[in-house]
């Protein structure tokens, strides 16, 4: 009976640097889906509480209603059944649990918007937006501007000194860099005042 299966259910992922516009793109599919009447939830990870608790906000200051979760497990657990759209950001900062929801959430017909950064501040995957990558019918990889020459921003650097994977947020720890800008022992500068805001 293969042609009487259900194919609403679809995994999508924004995936890029820092500055790429993911979160502005994943606020624009979810509001078009609140316009058209279309149930739709949005999630987060907990931790990040940068900007607002109960909202996905870009770094151009749009916003959406989001609910923050600490696990994929409560992220699975606090899907309504009538719910057709899950939007979902900071995919990065999930645990590797996320890949299973979002496979199974598609599964049973919805549809899955996941934006994260694809590599961290080394370049190296980003798990779990790497394998979600992989296991979506369609990815969508963002470019921002380099920071420094204006060029396609392709990475994430890290312009100020910590051992962490995660700075979170810290105001101008980051900036979007071209391949030719990308300089991964560039970290030695202090604070340089770079501050864009
Ligand atoms: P992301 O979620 O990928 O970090 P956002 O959607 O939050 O990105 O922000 C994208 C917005 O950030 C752009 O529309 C622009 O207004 C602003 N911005 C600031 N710096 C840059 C940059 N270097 N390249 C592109 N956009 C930038
Ligand atoms: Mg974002
Ligand atoms: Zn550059």
């Amino acid at each position: 009976m293969m042609f009487r299966r259900n194919h609403d259910g679809w995994v999508e992922v924004i995936c890029g640097p820092m500055f790429s516009g993911k979160s502005e793109e994943l606020i624009r599919r979810v509001t078009r889906s609140k316009i058209a009447r279309i149930p739709v939830q949005t999630f987060k990870p907990r931790l990040d509480d940068r900007f607002s608790a109960n909202e996905v906000v870009s770094h151009s200051s749009l916003r959406v209603e989001a609910t923050p979760v600490a696990t994929s497990d409560d992220l699975l657990r606090a899907i309504d059944d009538a719910t057709e759209v899950v939007g979902i950001d900071e995919g990065q900062f999930f645990d590797q649990g996320l890949v299973e929801v979002v496979d199974q959430l598609a599964a049973s017909g919805k549809q899955i918007i996941i934006a994260g950064l694809d590599t961290d501040y080394l370049r190296r995957p980003f798990e779990p937006i790497s394998t979600l990558c992989d296991r979506a019918e369609v990815v969508n990889k963002m470019l921002a501007v380099c920071h420094k020459c204006g060029g396609p921003g392709m990475y994430t650097q890290r312009i100020v000194n910590s051992d962490d994977l995660v700075v979170l947020g810290a105001q101008g720890a980051y900036e979007a860099r071209c391949r030719m800008c990308y300089d991964p022992e560039e970290p030695e500068q202090p604070e340089l005042g770079l501050d864009a805001g």
